[in-house]
């Protein structure tokens, strides 16, 4: 069996990644994989473990036994961590934090790296992988590869309108304190940083509107499915 197209989409938090993605998925019919919520997935379990989150050994165990899906409903692609529907707890920004610090950890990348290939290979006609490695580590062979970014104050703006939404108000510089310190973390880090894949498509969404930022992705899986 022909191995599914794969669409890799890279970049920080706040940059569009999420709602690129699922409009995508669902104009071209592909599986969506939110490596993020994987990664935020881990952390949430260990946070209500107690365990700290560099001990190794205790994440690898945890890892063993990690159980996580998802299903789309009514266009929300729901994330399930054994069972429980933790789409919301996986999202406050204590396990935004809590995710980018396991996400550090060689133990967990290495786990998780077999189960987002296994996602995505599952997949009928194709899978959009939304996160920080995929055109660099998880997926190098990706068909399409693209490191969405924005800047930085347009990233928090984006995040604490989000928030404002869900009825979380906080003032915008700690938003944007928070993401720097995310960004940091997960640019500086040893395995897997987020960086463009050299053979990347580079799109800043800053003065993009969001219609532009998809139909330009569509524009490059339709050209590549042309071949
Ligand atoms: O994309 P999202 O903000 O949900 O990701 C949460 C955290 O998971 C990121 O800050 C990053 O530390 C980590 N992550 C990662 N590699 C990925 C996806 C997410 O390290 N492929």
């Amino acid at each position: 069996m022909p191995r599914p197209l794969i669409v890799a989409i890279d970049g920080p938090a706040g940059a569009g990644k999420s709602t690129v993605s699922k409009i995508l998925a669902r104009r071209l019919d592909f599986t969506l994989v939110d490596t993020g919520a994987i990664y935020r997935c881990v952390a949430l379990k260990a946070r209500r473990q107690g365990l700290a989150l560099d001990d190794d050994a205790r994440l690898e165990q945890l890892l063993g036994t990690l159980d996580v899906s998802f299903h789309v409903e009514e266009e929300v692609n729901h994330v399930f961590l054994e069972g429980e529907d933790v789409s919301e707890a996986i999202r406050t920004p204590e396990n935004s934090l809590a995710a980018s610090q396991v996400s550090s950890r060689p133990v967990v990348r290495a786990h998780l790296l077999d189960l987002q290939r296994r996602l995505a290979l599952h997949a009928q006609h194709g899978a959009i992988l939304e996160g920080r490695d995929i055109g660099t580590v998880v997926f190098p062979d990706a068909d399409v590869k693209v490191f969405l970014f924005a800047n930085p104050e347009i990233r928090a703006r984006r995040r604490y309108e989000e928030l404002f939404e869900k009825g979380h108000e906080k003032p915008i510089d700690q938003v944007l304190s928070e993401q720097n310190r995310r960004d940091r973390e997960d640019s500086e880090r040893e395995v897997a940083p987020l960086k463009p894949a050299a053979d990347a498509v580079q799109l800043d969404s800053t003065d993009l509107p969001l219609s532009e930022v998809v139909q330009r992705i569509e524009d490059l899986v339709q050209s590549r499915r042309r071949g």
